[in-house]
């Protein structure tokens, strides 16, 4: 299947024609994404919570500290909304209402589990170190037993999401183009920087320097 069928809850009813429900676009973008904010309800409460993430396939990885709510709570079954969010630019338009954001979004809607078989909870670890750090996972020390007991990680089906994008210039009415007020779009990125070694003896390994330079 190459898209999500859009459900109730994952039809666009505000701005329709910006929806995307095939998987190369909503996975392009939670590919690119560093950051998720994961939604959930614990008791009556809403928290909406930042974190890294990864995917693998039709999979998003999820990991936290056993002891935290939010694992807590998503492994006990709780439902999830997912959102990772790409801002490309500032749309600035000849009045307040217009103005608006250039952006690719995703929203993922499911149920979690908790992975606990010792191999698929490294391969998800390994998952998500490598979607942050790609090349990084085989340089580092492996994981000690009691690291892995203290790191939960959940595992959500990409079976309900939705995409949604936003391009090109403001909107402005007719009647506001002629009046004389700059308008257009500031485009933003984020880019990393030069490396700053914790330890200046040892040289900047190749996947730090893909990262530092943008070819990651
Ligand atoms: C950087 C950024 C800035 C934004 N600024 C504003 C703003 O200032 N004001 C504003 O009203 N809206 C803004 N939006 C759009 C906002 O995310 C919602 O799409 C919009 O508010 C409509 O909300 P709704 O509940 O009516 O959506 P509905 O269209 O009713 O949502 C139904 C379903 O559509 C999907 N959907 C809705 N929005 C998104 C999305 N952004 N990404 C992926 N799937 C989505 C979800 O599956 C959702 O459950 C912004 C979005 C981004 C990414």
């Amino acid at each position: 299947v190459d898209g999500f069928e859009p459900t109730a809850a994952t039809t666009l009813r505000r701005h329709p024609e910006r929806g995307r429900h095939d998987r190369d676009t909503v996975y392009a973008i939670l590919d690119q994404g560093l950051v998720c904010h994961v939604g959930f309800v614990e008791g009556e409460r809403p928290f909406v919570l930042p974190t890294s993430y990864g995917r693998d396939g039709d999979t998003l990885y999820l990991h936290a500290s056993s002891a935290s709510r939010m694992a807590r709570t998503l492994a006990d079954g709780a439902e999830v909304c997912v959102t990772v969010t790409l801002v490309d630019g500032l749309v600035l338009a000849r009045s307040a209402f217009n103005h608006s954001m250039n952006y690719r979004s995703v929203v993922v809607l499911g149920r979690a589990t908790a992975v606990t078989d010792p191999d698929r909870k490294l391969h998800g670890l390994r998952v998500i170190v490598e979607h942050v750090a790609p090349g990084r996972w085989d340089s580092l020390r492996p994981a000690l037993a009691k690291e892995l007991q203290a790191t939960s990680l959940l595992a959500l089906p990409l079976q309900e999401a939705s995409a949604k994008v936003r391009t090109g210039p403001p909107k402005d009415p007719e009647e506001d183009l002629g009046l004389g007020i700059w308008a257009g779009v500031v485009p933003l990125v984020l880019r990393a920087l030069e490396p700053v070694p914790a330890d200046t003896a040892l040289e900047t390994p190749e996947h730090v320097r893909r990262i530092s330079n943008g070819t990651r």
